[in-house]
């Protein structure tokens, strides 16, 4: 899954993994610092640029990249091949670079967009986050702008107009596999 900045991608994550148990959720390694609340190994594994370096050296992510500008993000590949590895259905919450290497690496797995109602709604979700500078926001805003773009890439389009629905529409799509990717 991916989609723009403050279209609610983190909310959703949260969502599925406090009511589906059955599906996996990937941690990703991030350089960015915590946000209040946010838990090491649980939402993120927070680690420095050198470990950063170190798990790309050793082909140990998935994918990874810049987002924003500023920090580095990747998915450590071992925990994804394990789940399914064990058939569990697996969710990634990463930018549209990240997506874009997946779909290189695994051609199989189905590529969610989670959209905002419009555009107005992004800045206003963006801005009432209140965790971004000025300048921090017209960045994310900058992405935004070409993470929307790419909609038309992706497999299917979720709307997320409501957390409760747009999440059970990504659910549903993850435990019947693929409907868009059978003809
Ligand atoms: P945030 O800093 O707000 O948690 O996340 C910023 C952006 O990084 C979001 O668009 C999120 O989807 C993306 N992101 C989080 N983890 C990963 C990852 O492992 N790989 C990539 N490519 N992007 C990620």
């Amino acid at each position: 899954m991916a989609g723009p900045t403050a279209v609610g991608k983190g909310t959703v994550a949260a969502y599925v993994r406090e009511h589906y148990p059955e599906v996996w959720l990937s941690v990703s390694a991030t350089t960015r610092t915590p946000r209040p609340g946010e838990v090491d190994g649980l939402h993120y594994h927070f680690v420095d640029g050198v470990e950063f370096d170190r798990l790309e050296r050793q082909g140990q992510l998935l994918e990874s990249a810049v987002v924003h500008g500023s920090a580095r993000y990747g998915t450590p590949r071992g925990p994804v091949e394990a789940a399914l590895a064990q058939r569990r259905p697996a969710l990634l919450e990463i930018d549209l670079q990240g997506a874009r290497q997946v779909r290189a690496a695994m051609p199989d797995a189905l590529f969610v967009f989670l959209a905002p109602p419009s555009w107005d709604d992004l800045v206003h979700r963006l801005a009432g986050r209140g965790t971004e500078t000025a300048q921090e926001r017209a960045t994310r805003l900058d992405t935004a702008r070409t993470e929307l773009a790419a909609a038309d890439e992706f497999d299917v389009v979720i709307i997320n107009d409501d957390v409760v629905r747009a999440t059970e529409e990504l659910v549903s799509l993850m435990v019947d596999p693929h409907p868009a990717k059978e003809s």
